[in-house]
């Protein structure tokens, strides 16, 4: 009898599925909308300027590869902070913010999970319905019982914020809840400043402990714009995490660059904070590795670098929103006559259509169009080349 004879298949991802079936569609038409993943006006994979840049003279500069410290880079800790809370800001200057390197944004909520579990076992977790699809699984693997506060609408087309906020308001002292900090996976609906005051409120006089995914920083209005919210939680003088991606502001996708910052009280908690992220870390895979992050601090400290980058993540924000309006120009062309100006309304990524499992699958058999059976397509994988093609297929199923 084998060791593993007992050993279950476990469930296809989703999304990687979906790829996979896209790969194997010999349609010369089909168009991949399933990803998370931003592509240029060429359907290619952009390598930022900035980071080409960067890289060479890493690479012309070539330092032997030792063991970087558990919480990583310290430049590199440094240039997040500043990034995510503002270099100047108090809490920063004063050193009450824990920042360690993760890999990528889902180390950084992965290395919190843990931290959270140590910190109080029994705490609840409470996720958007619906969230991106491994908040759910990461915390419930941290061995957190995950539930979900109502958050998509299908029927307004928006955030049903009434039901949202009663859901706050009605969970336990110590629940744990992940917010998107903008552009929210996989609806592209994002609280408005006024609900994000209302929601930080319940969240503080409830003692909720807020931990903010910002996967999308620069993606929604602009790199302060969106950063906006992590200041709105400064100012309420909470204790909060923030998970960092750099993923997909520098397409770095491969390089895993990420961070996990937890806002402490005071400079002596966020030492003794640090020093417990730094056991998740050390038991979990050691130290970080150095070259992705090594790339995002010379891009974050060089201010030519810096400003380049500001640049073209400025380049791919404006692309998506043109993308967005293209779309709903070409489904009122293809004859769609209901409002669509929910696709505009959205941000980031991506778009919930608001097309059920059935069309969805219908695109796909159909037309070669892979988009998730939720309605979730990749608004960032749409050029002029495939725009039409899939805006008179939706057409054709709604
Ligand atoms: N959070 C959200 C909301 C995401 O959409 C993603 C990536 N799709 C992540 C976290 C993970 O990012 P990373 O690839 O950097 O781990």
């Amino acid at each position: 009898q084998s060791l593993f004879a007992a050993v279950e298949m476990a469930p296809r991802d989703p999304i990687l599925g979906l790829n996979e079936q896209f790969n194997a569609d010999p349609n010369p038409a089909k168009v991949n909308l399933g990803v998370g993943v931003y592509y240029d006006e060429n359907g290619k994979l952009p390598l930022l300027k900035c980071v080409a840049t960067a890289e060479k003279q890493l690479v012309e500069a070539a330092k032997p590869r030792g063991y970087l410290p558990i919480d990583g880079i310290a430049v590199y800790d440094k240039a997040v902070q500043g990034l995510v809370f503002g270099a100047a800001h108090e809490a920063v200057t004063s050193g009450r913010i824990a920042t360690v390197q993760g890999l990528g944004g889902t180390g950084g909520l992965k290395i919190g999970a843990d931290f959270l579990k140590r910190l109080n076992p029994a705490a609840k977790v409470l996720i958007s319905d619906p969230s991106w699809e491994n908040h759910r699984a990461l915390f419930t693997n941290a061995g957190f019982a995950v539930e979900a506060y109502p958050y998509y609408d299908a029927a307004a087309r928006g955030i049903d914020f009434v039901a949202m906020l009663a859901a706050l308001q009605a969970a336990p002292a110590g629940t744990i809840v992940v917010l998107h900090a903008c552009c929210h996976n996989p609806t592209g609906y994002d609280l408005s400043p006024v609900q994000w005051l209302q929601v930080i409120e319940v969240l503080k006089s409830r003692q909720l402990v807020p931990f903010l995914d910002m996967a999308y920083q620069g993606f929604g209005q602009g790199i302060a714009e969106d950063g906006a919210v992590i200041e709105r939680f400064l100012e309420a003088g909470i204790d909060f995490f923030v998970s960092t991606s750099f993923s997909k502001s520098f397409s770095l996708y491969g390089e895993r660059v990420g961070a996990l910052s937890v806002v402490c009280e005071s400079k002596d908690e966020a030492a003794r904070v640090l020093s417990q992220l730094k056991i998740v870390i050390r038991t979990n895979y050691s130290n970080p590795p150095t070259f992705g992050a090594q790339v995002v601090a010379t891009v974050l400290t060089t201010p030519a670098l810096r400003a380049l980058w500001e640049e073209e993540l400025a380049g791919m924000r404006v692309r998506i929103k043109a993308m967005r309006e293209l779309l709903v120009t070409k489904l009122k062309a293809a004859g769609v006559k209901e409002d669509l100006s929910f696709i505009t309304r959205q941000q980031g990524m991506f778009s919930y259509s608001g097309l059920n499992a059935a069309q969805m699958q219908r695109l796909r058999g159909e037309f070669g169009i892979y988009g998730v059976d939720s309605g979730r397509i990749c608004v960032a994988a749409l050029n002029e080349h495939n725009i039409g093609a899939v805006a008179k297929a939706m057409a054709a199923v709604v």
